[in-house]
């Protein structure tokens, strides 16, 4: 096993923020035991909620199938403990539109009956590629360093484009979050596990697992295993600290050298990014038949007695794991999903644990934050951004409203990273105002993709109706045909029957 390599390519902009993960991290991963009650929303991925299979008073095994996928980008699933199925209903969760959607509720029986695990592999390196692929993709698995797409629609991607790396994400740049340094330092055998499986499922030769600078023990525990497994496919990229080296195109323009092109993906230029923690439940799904049902989660900040990551089940309400904790301290204001910079306020502790939570952050009231200003042009903002993007020329288009001049200026390629707010003097809150202009733009471009399927619909409507109609136009036709011809035989005949007669006469 190599050292760990520092040949990388350079991030534009980015910024050095304070860590705050030395509390998270002080001690070990801790198991959240089962809850009462789990409550798994049927959208935890990027694409069409899962369609529920199990109905209410049904009694479901751990790792059984509850919501399959239905509709494009889907995910199933699974029941993350073994109990009974009393509701299907709309419960607080955590995402960007809506704070409710509807969830399987589960009344645990203490008893974690697991579903039969005949399907393992725990030989997977015999496995033909092919296969593995398939058992892959039935897992539940999504991407698990937020972005939730389902893994199974990104390796099918991927294939198609014939990368030549894969680059495991072990990057946790943003500060208070450290569920991925804990994973590497306590589950390293899975995640070099995984990276293994992939390589031999995508038919690829190397895999290079990025870690920041800032994470030694990761570093090294990985270091330890890749030596005890000899496999020169897996290489260690150790990456500097600077936020957000995390993204997935700064990772591939750090890690490879390589300029993801605007609108475009990693596959473009060769690399399939997936998450540590994505590869690590791979391997759980390859090896042991475990679904996607647990997650390690950083819970922190100064409003919770007892900051640590935890591993919970899918499901178990952070309201379990802060009582689990201690509960909350005389500082907890507000509880945010994700980290500072891109987690999302939540006003219930009713929320569950989903694929995507990374963390639990409970802080004290923010601080305030000056009136916002005029822009004074001073270009902070821009020498920030790590997608070399022009904040303060973006802010005016989207105040006037120029959806033309935002997508011309790479609004798209923003990936909403708080860097230009941070820097910004005059407190102009420009991510929310990105953020907002993003979303309208997919929304205008999901109507009018919808206007085009319908008129689609209605065109090809309008000539199956032209086209029965002249088939039906053709067939009275015919029939008009055969009936003056029966008419002109019935007269011949008749008229050749006559002549007989007169002849005979
Ligand atoms: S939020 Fe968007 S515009 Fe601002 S620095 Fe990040 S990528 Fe650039
Ligand atoms: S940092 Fe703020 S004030 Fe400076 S150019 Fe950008 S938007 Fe304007």
């Amino acid at each position: 096993m190599s050292a760990p390599t520092y040949d990388l390519g350079k991030l534009h902009g980015g910024l050095r923020l304070e860590a705050h993960k030395a509390a998270s991290t002080a001690e070990p991963v801790l198991q959240i035991p089962i809850p009462d009650q789990l409550v798994l929303p049927i959208t935890q991925h990027a694409g069409d909620p899962a369609q529920p299979i199990v109905g209410i008073g049904e009694h479901v095994l751990k790792g059984q199938l509850i919501a399959e996928v239905d509709g494009s980008l889907g995910a199933p699933v699974h029941a993350s403990s073994s109990g009974t199925v009393v509701a299907i209903e709309p419960w607080p969760v955590s995402r960007r539109h809506g704070d409710n959607a509807p969830c399987i509720v589960i009344e645990c029986d203490g008893e974690d009956r697991p579903i039969d695990a005949a399907d393992a592999a725990p030989d997977w390196s015999t496995v033909l590629p092919g296969i593995l692929l398939k058992k892959i993709l039935k897992g539940g698995i999504v991407g698990l360093g937020g972005a939730v797409f389902p893994t199974a629609q990104k390796l099918m991607e991927a294939i198609t484009c014939d990368p030549d790396y894969l680059i495991l994400n072990g990057v946790e740049c943003e500060p208070y979050i450290s569920c991925d340094d804990m994973l590497m330092r306590e589950y390293a055998h899975e995640v070099l596990g995984g990276a293994r499986i992939l390589l031999r499922a995508l038919e690829l030769d190397t895999c290079y697992i990025a870690v920041e600078s800032d994470k030694p023990a990761a570093l090294q525990r990985l270091g330890e295993v890749l030596a005890e497994l000899d496999d020169d496919s897996v290489v260690l990229k150790q990456v500097p600290t600077i936020y957000p080296s995390g993204g997935e195109d700064q990772l591939v323009q750090l890690v490879a050298g390589r300029e993801v092109p605007s609108g475009g993906l990693p596959t473009d230029v060769g690399c399939l990014v997936q998450n540590v923690g994505t590869a690590a439940a791979i391997y759980r799904w390859v090896v042991r038949n475990e679904p996607l049902i647990s997650r390690i989660t950083t819970v922190t900040g100064d409003g919770v007695v007892r900051p640590v990551n935890v591993e919970a089940r899918l499901g178990t309400t952070i309201a379990d794991i802060i009582e689990y904790l201690g509960g909350y301290t005389e500082h907890a204001q507000q509880l945010i999903i994700g980290g500072p910079m891109t987690g999302k306020s939540v006003t219930s502790d009713r929320v569950p644990v989903v694929k995507a939570t990374n963390c639990i952050l409970v802080m004290s009231d923010a601080p305030v934050i000056g009136d916002e200003m005029p822009c004074i042009r001073c270009g902070d903002c821009a020498a920030v951004c790590p997608v070399q993007l022009l904040p303060q020329q973006l802010f005016w288009y989207t105040c006037a409203d120029d959806e033309a001049k935002m997508r011309s200026h790479g609004l798209i390629d923003c990936i909403e990273c708080g860097c230009c707010d941070l820097v910004c003097p005059s407190h102009i809150p420009l991510t929310a105002d990105f953020r907002t202009a993003k979303a309208r733009i997919r929304e205008l471009a999901d109507e009018k993709s919808r206007a085009k399927r319908a008129r689609q619909r209605f065109e090809a409507r309008n000539e199956r109706i032209e086209k029965e109609q002249q088939v039906r136009d053709e067939e009275l036709a015919s029939q008009k045909a055969s009936a003056r011809q029966a008419g002109a035989d019935a007269i011949a005949e008749i008229m050749k029957r006559k002549q007989r007669k007169d002849e005979d006469q």
